[in-house]
């Protein structure tokens, strides 16, 4: 199959999660994730109709985004950082993307708005939870949540957008919803402290329908559309 019948597939599915969950389906927004793959298949998907990007690595994340760029100069792509992110890799990210979803610690938030350039918007910011307990080690642990957020909304080139998770995987769909519904009350517990967000970045391939059903705003998908990653490449 290609990948414009990958992701007319998931495009279908995320439309079947949000009616049976009661929402409109374009509450949910579509994150395509090519790690590992080429310029060729973000270009492949663009054409299908496929906006946002996510990646995972700095380095493949800004030689894809200079080739895609290169190549096609009328696609007009949103950028989204998705990987553990190291203090000294933050600039070239503050400088290229559009969205960073896996901070979890102050410094790195403090980083990327001094070196958020100030000709582009501010750089939407996404708070990585800990919602698996200690079978995770990236994500802040929840109840350090709120003092991070209160911290993160305040920086000047940033803006807090909302929370994500990487829960540990299980197949059972019921147990899927758990670690969801948990990312969707600290949400709550951040508006009644006075913190409004929009996002709750949450739901891969194998949890996508459990996390709809949850509230995901943004699901992020990889393999459903672009196939099975070979990390030998
Ligand atoms: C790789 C990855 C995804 C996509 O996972 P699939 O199971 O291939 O859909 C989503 N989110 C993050 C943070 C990832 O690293």
């Amino acid at each position: 199959m290609t990948i414009s019948a990958h992701l007319a597939q998931v495009r279908d599915g995320i439309a079947l999660a949000a009616r049976a969950a009661g929402r409109d389906p374009s509450s949910v927004t579509l994150l395509a994730v090519s790690k590992t793959f080429g310029p060729e298949a973000v270009i492949e998907a663009a054409d299908a109709g496929q906006r946002e990007f996510g990646e995972n690595y700095v380095q493949e994340a800004l030689e894809k985004i200079a080739a895609v760029k290169a190549r096609r100069p009328d696609l007009d792509l949103i950028w989204h950082f998705i990987g553990p992110l190291q203090s000294n890799k933050t600039r070239p990210v503050a400088e290229q993307v559009d969205w960073v979803h896996s901070v979890d610690r102050l410094k790195i938030a403090q980083r990327l708005s001094e070196q958020r350039p100030l000709h582009l918007p501010p750089l939407n910011i996404c708070v990585q939870v800990n919602v698996s307990g200690e079978a995770s080690k990236s994500g802040v642990p929840p109840d350090a949540l709120l003092v991070l957020a209160a911290q993160v909304a305040v920086l000047p080139r940033l803006r807090l957008r909302g929370l994500m998770a990487i829960p540990e995987p299980v197949e059972d769909p019921a147990l899927q919803r758990q670690p969801f519904a948990k990312l969707c009350q600290l949400q709550q517990r951040l508006r009644e402290a006075g913190i409004h967000t929009d996002t709750l970045s949450m739901g891969m391939s194998a949890d996508m329908s459990a996390a709809i059903a949850e509230g995901a705003t943004i699901v992020r998908i990889g393999t459903a559309i672009f196939g099975k990653r070979d990390y030998e490449q």
